[in-house]
């Protein structure tokens, strides 16, 4: 895959032309200080790079993607480096020079009346999120890298996180963007139209794109009412079939206002209490499965816990849930998702983790728990399976804890193996190998092996249009 790249290259030459544009705080060089940005969160990519440049605005970022482009160098923009696919990290050859946006993180406008946000792509999530609150507004992309990624990041992987089920994934909140394209030309889309139909929607190429067709640098975003009340609830199930009833019942009797429907595993949770610190079972019996619900609305006067504990009462008389609480206050309300966000760390206490990020529609959930469980049960004798996450949108984190005293390292050699099995049952579900990740590295041949060959004809041609030296983050996605 590195021999899609042109080759040989001078960086030294290179490096002082850029150094001219970007000045010392913008180089970043030495093994030591380049560490961080060649390798992944999860050790499972560790690359090389002659050099990272942190630019300081979008005409840096252009006049530095120029300089790489006139040189025939490859280029990795690199956002806040939590993606968990591969796609920020440069190959191992060390001829691709890493492009942080770090250091763009202004907010540029913030127009309350049209309900958006412009902010620079090197902004950090939370930083986004805090802007909006300041004039009572809601950015309501949440996830757990939120307080280190970038919302460049954020939207060249599409991400998605707890909120998608009420306002859509980064996809969804997306109104405009800034673009620096691989020969360095700035696109200044930055509108803020809700309606705007005049031809092609060029900003979706570059949304979930992973930096495969140009370097966002900037984004006007939906802003939203601030919720005024919310009511959370952690629920008992005996089978994950009564959560697809159960989330019909709760969107209706919300007015639609659920905001997140999370699936736990009684294992997840067990591995959560065991390891992470002030977690607290919130329900008094065992259950097989547990739902963590959350509602919202902007309106003060909402009676949204009666709403919740009336929908459960009648859940239970019917049979479709076992247990349920909903929270009295914030705290408490804050102790349910410390559970489920606590899922993530306490698996890493528990040795090696096969991880699946995979969708079907959200009513072939149960189907695909029932075929999947047993086939990696059957696989992988002893296995500890933890599948949890965002059930609402159909999206699994399929995660399995290898056995207890196990080989850490065969277990993981299977890694490969498995996902292929499960993806061919989420492929014959309807479903997505990636909800949320993206392809990056890692998924990029299998996605192109599974998709319509026409499908993979059209974003190679995108790619070879926008791309055609195939100097912009070559050998992610797409393969050209
Ligand atoms: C604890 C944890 C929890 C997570 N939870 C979720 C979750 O719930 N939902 C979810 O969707 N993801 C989740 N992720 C994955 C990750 O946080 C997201 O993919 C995030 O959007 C990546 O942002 P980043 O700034 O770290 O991007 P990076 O990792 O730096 O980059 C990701 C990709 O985007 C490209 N890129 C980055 N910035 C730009 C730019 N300005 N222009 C063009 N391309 C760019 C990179 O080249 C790369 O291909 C989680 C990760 C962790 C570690």
């Amino acid at each position: 895959m590195d021999d899609a790249a042109p080759k040989p290259r001078d960086h030294a030459q290179l490096r002082e032309r850029i150094a001219a544009v970007v000045g010392d705080k913008g180089l970043i060089q030495g093994e030591a200080a380049l560490a961080p940005f060649v390798a992944d969160q999860r050790g499972r990519y560790r690359g090389r790079t002659p050099f990272v440049v942190r630019p300081a605005d979008t005409a840096e970022v252009a006049a530095v993607v120029r300089l790489c482009a006139a040189a025939r160098v490859p280029m990795v923009p690199q956002g806040g480096n939590t993606g968990l696919v591969g796609g920020s990290i440069p190959f191992e050859a060390g001829e691709e020079v890493v492009i942080s946006l770090g250091r763009m993180n202004k907010v540029r406008d913030l127009d309350a009346a049209n309900f958006t946000i412009t902010v620079e792509a090197g902004c950090i999530l939370q930083q986004v999120q805090a802007a909006a609150e300041a004039v009572e507004r809601l950015f309501p992309l949440s996830l757990g890298a939120e307080g280190t990624c970038q919302i460049g990041g954020n939207l060249s992987t599409n991400a998605g996180g707890v909120h998608v089920l009420r306002y859509g994934n980064t996809r969804d909140l997306t109104l405009g963007l800034e673009v620096v394209l691989p020969d360095g030309q700035v696109w200044d889309g930055l509108r803020g139209l809700r309606k705007d139909n005049t031809g092609y929607d060029l900003k979706q190429l570059f949304v979930g794109g992973e930096g495969s067709l140009g370097i966002i640098t900037a984004a006007v975003l939906k802003l939203f009412p601030r919720p005024r009340r919310t009511a959370v609830a952690f629920v008992g199930l005996a089978e994950v079939e009564a959560a697809l009833a159960l989330l019909g019942r709760c969107r209706e009797a919300s007015g639609d206002g659920l905001t997140a429907f999370e699936l736990i595993p009684r294992l997840g949770l067990d591995f959560a209490l065991k390891h992470v610190a002030r977690t607290v079972d919130p329900l008094a019996g065992r259950h097989p499965w547990y739902l963590l619900i959350e509602a919202a609305s902007g309106r003060d006067d909402d009676d949204l816990q009666g709403a919740l504990e009336q929908v459960l009462m009648t859940a239970i008389e019917d049979g479709l849930t076992q247990d349920a609480t909903v929270a009295r206050n914030e705290a408490q309300a804050r102790s349910f998702w410390h559970i489920r966000e606590a899922i993530v760390e306490a698996q890493k206490h528990e040795g090696g983790s096969i991880k699946h990020d995979v969708s079907v529609p959200v009513s072939a959930v149960p189907a695909l728990l029932a075929q999947a469980l047993p086939l990696v049960e059957k696989m992988l004798p002893g296995v500890r399976p933890i599948p949890f996450g965002h059930l609402g949108d159909g999206n699994i984190h399929l995660n399995l804890s290898q056995p207890e005293g196990g080989d850490r390292a065969a277990f993981l050699a299977r890694w490969d193996e498995v996902n292929h099995a499960v993806h061919d049952l989420v492929q014959a579900l309807g479903g997505s190998i990636s909800a949320e990740h993206g392809l990056g590295r890692m998924k990029r041949d299998e996605a192109a092996a599974r998709k319509p060959a026409v499908e993979v004809a059209m974003m190679r041609a995108v790619k070879r249009a926008l791309d055609p030296h195939n100097l912009m983050n070559p050998g992610k996605v797409v393969e050209i």
